[in-house]
């Protein structure tokens, strides 16, 4: 058969395929979570009655989850393109799930998310939650690579390829031109949604003499009864005729080099659907603009004609939005007690241009939990019921109910003054347009930002560990770069200067192997590397071997990644081969083995202008570290759990907040921060309400930035402190779920 007849039958043949089940979901919307300007890469589910499939999975996906109460069971994952983008948050959600008591996660896509798996399952442990693919050895016995179908939806994989990676002329990822191409990272989705059942005829029933009862139910589930007369009848008989269920596309283009593919793939033509009477009611494309305003592709989306709906979403054309919001209600209050260190987030203009040869009816710009309704027929189309308000209308809200607490807002005034404090908050009546956290201008004053100050897992409150040090005259530097750094260091400072900033990332420590302190580190790479200066070194990784190997092993498989490193073994104190590396600044790192698990480190960096600040990591109380900091400026110690729980700090290798205050009087360190708490404290640790916060101790909450000669003003009035998280708990919000058993525990393969 010639190439062309054979592709032509075998899409034929596939659509007609999609045709065969039918089921009594009467309900399917889709519902967009990520549209790249929100805090989360493109990304959304689809919900029918019985079950949920997520279309990619980027960074902060766990987040968004808890943020907006979505559901972590019953879960399928549909990936578009392999790459850390699309599945950043995937093991996150991963561990999450596992520790929900999902026993496993399958996963459909192009063949190379079996590498971005096999990289996963060395965080994720392979022992209590499988992690399923097509081409696992576990998932190829019930997955198909092409097909996932059940009683809702039917959903063909599509491998798209790059025109690039082979010099085949065919683009159509026939099985013949795949074996000679290396495998796909991408995939279009072909989403059929069941077909909708005809209406029982019960006169007709009556007539042919089916008495009503379960008898009914059996026809309607497409079996053949026998009539009280002893007549065969079949379902036809009694059922009106069935209408073909909708079809949704979801394509990725991830640059112009995959264009051919999609355009030309008779598994994504318009001839295909329009033979087989299917009606594509929706495409989904999740590509850049430059890709949507290409020449072939605009002709690909033209032939669809308008009966079919384009949702878009990408980067530049979705209006941006600050999507986790939850976190205003402890930002609010914090902000007005202490105006110079917890700063509301930077609202960043939208900046989001149109796709113009399109009429506007036939195009749907994503937004954060905007639906799109594909079943019942009668409610087609998009739904902004559930999408989010004004970020400044709501971050007002917020600050007239507290403004409406009078004996509240008095002890915020009073502790303001005692604090000396002149510059009392305005209660400004929008979030300002420019981020309020200042530059830093003296060498000999840092400013520290906190991005994240939890465990384990993120919460609505707090992010996972990473905190961000800006020197005046020399590069920035990571300590710690959990899942969600980088969205959290644009929520902080705003597009501009969060891009000014991420340029300028010259050094980044991670502490040790465990999810909650890297996850994010890939987000931040890549985006530095976007920035790059001709001009820069790529920055200095500094991590355990456990985590270079990992990261030199998803280089080389999934996504080239740019940067230099050394392991953190060569930079303690007692190591003869001292590494040459030119960060160019006057800072110098030295690392310290602490007890917590295989290759835990803790770092003191040290600037010649005579500062220098000491980060624990994770760790139970260390002598090392005692005696390699002792004098240190700024302690920063982890304190994950409170007092009475010391027996699971012993187990879990952590430190109690009352052990973390020893190691810092041991120490002598000018001022301690405590950070990594437990997501048992969602909002507050309840050492916080502990009178041992002096004027020496801090804590750290997410998003606040201080410079390392302003630490005492962190301290807080405690009384109006207490005041404010009762406000925020009287609210009626119930506490977060505090299932999450620490991930860290597990110990990462190797
Ligand atoms: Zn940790
Ligand atoms: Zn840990």
């Amino acid at each position: 058969m010639l190439l062309s007849a054979w592709l032509a039958s075998s899409a034929l043949k596939a659509v007609q395929r999609q045709h065969l089940k039918m089921s009594s979901i009467v309900n399917a919307h889709i519902q967009v979570l990520g549209t790249g300007v929100n805090e989360l890469a493109p990304s959304f589910y689809l919900f029918t009655d019985s079950k949920r499939y997520v279309f990619n999975c980027g960074e902060n996906f766990q987040r968004f989850r808890s943020e907006f109460r979505l559901p972590l069971t019953k879960l399928s994952f549909f990936i578009t393109h392999v790459s850390w983008r699309n599945l950043g948050g995937f093991a996150g959600a991963a561990m999450s799930s596992r520790d929900h008591g999902v026993p496993s996660l399958p996963l459909y896509g192009p063949e190379k998310l079996e590498d971005f798996v096999e990289l996963t399952r060395y965080f994720t442990g392979s022992k209590k939650i499988k992690l399923l693919t097509p081409w696992s050895a576990e998932g190829s016995k019930t997955m198909s690579p092409d097909v996932y179908e059940d009683e809702n939806v039917n959903i063909r994989t599509v491998s798209l390829y790059s025109s690039d990676s082979h010099s085949d002329s065919d683009l159509s990822g026939s099985p013949q031109s795949k074996r000679l191409k290396v495998s796909s990272n991408t995939a279009a989705f072909v989403c059929k949604l069941s077909d909708v059942r005809g209406k029982f005829d019960v006169a007709k029933a009556k007539a042919l003499g089916i008495p009503p009862g379960p008898i009914y139910k059996q026809l309607t589930a497409g079996k053949s009864v026998t009539s009280t007369d002893g007549r065969v009848v079949q379902p036809h008989e009694v059922l009106g005729s069935s209408r073909i269920g909708p079809v949704m596309i979801v394509v990725e283009c991830p640059d112009e080099s995959y264009i051919p593919s999609v355009v030309c793939n008779p598994l994504l033509s318009i001839e295909g659907f329009s033979a087989s009477n299917q009606i594509v009611a929706l495409i989904v494309h999740m590509s850049p603009a430059h890709i949507l305003k290409d020449q072939q592709y605009r002709k690909w989306i033209e032939s669809f004609g308008s009966t079919t709906k384009h949702l878009i979403l990408n980067e530049s054309m979705c209006p941006t939005e600050l999507a986790l919001r939850r976190y205003l209600k402890v930002q609010v209050p914090l902000h007005l007690m202490n105006p110079s260190v917890y700063h509301p987030p930077a609202n960043t203009p939208s900046m989001a241009t149109a796709l113009e040869y399109l009429p506007r009816e036939s195009i749907v710009y994503g937004q954060t939990l905007l639906k799109y309704h594909l079943k019942p027929a009668t409610r087609i189309g998009e739904d902004g019921s559930a999408t989010l308000g004004s970020l400044s209308d709501e971050y007002h809200k917020h600050l007239q109910e507290i403004e409406a607490d009078k004996l509240l807002m008095n002890s915020i005034k009073s502790s303001v003054s005692n604090a000396g404090n002149k510059k009392t908050a305005e209660s400004k009546k929008s979030v300002p347009s420019k981020p309020l956290v200042p530059k830093p201008t003296e060498t000999d004053n840092p400013i520290l930002t906190f991005l994240g100050t939890g465990s384990s897992a993120p919460t609505c409150y707090r992010n996972v560990t990473g905190i961000l040090v800006q020197t005046a005259s020399n590069g920035n530097v990571l300590f710690d770069c959990g899942e969600g750094s980088l969205s959290q260091i644009y929520r902080c400072f705003g597009t501009e200067r969060g891009n000014e900033i991420v340029r300028n990332i010259d050094g980044i420590f991670i502490s040790h192997i465990h999810g909650d302190h890297h996850l994010g580190l890939l987000s931040v790479l890549l985006r530095r590397e976007q920035l790059q200066q001709s001009n820069r070194d790529p920055p200095l990784l500094i991590a355990p071997d456990l985590l270079l190997t990992w990261l030199r092993r998803y280089s080389h498989t999934i996504q080239k990644v740019s940067y230099r490193s050394v392991d953190c073994k060569a930079l303690e104190k007692s190591s003869t081969t001292k590494p040459v590396f030119s960060i160019p600044t006057e800072l110098d790192f030295e690392t310290v083995p602490v007890l917590h698990c295989k290759s835990a480190y803790g770092v003191i960096m040290r600037h010649a202008s005579d500062w220098s600040i000491v980060y624990s990591g994770d760790t139970r109380p260390c002598q090392a570290l005692v005696e390699a900091g002792r004098g240190t400026n700024l302690l920063i110690h982890e304190a994950t759990f409170e007092d009475n729980l010391v027996e699971d700090a012993k187990t879990k290798m952590h430190c109690t907040f009352g052990e973390a205050l020893e190691v810092s009087s041991k120490m002598c360190s000018k001022f301690t921060v405590m950070t990594h708490f437990s997501s048992r404290y969602p909002r507050i640790p309840t050492v916080l309400m502990d009178a041992r916060v002096g004027s020496k101790v801090g804590v750290a909450f997410d998003c606040m930035s201080i410079g390392l000669k302003d630490l005492e003003s962190l301290c807080v009035d405690l009384p109006v402190l207490k005041k404010i998280f009762s406000h925020v708990t009287e609210e009626g919000e119930e506490e977060q779920s505090v299932s999450y058993q620490d991930w860290e525990h597990e110990d990462a393969a190797a």
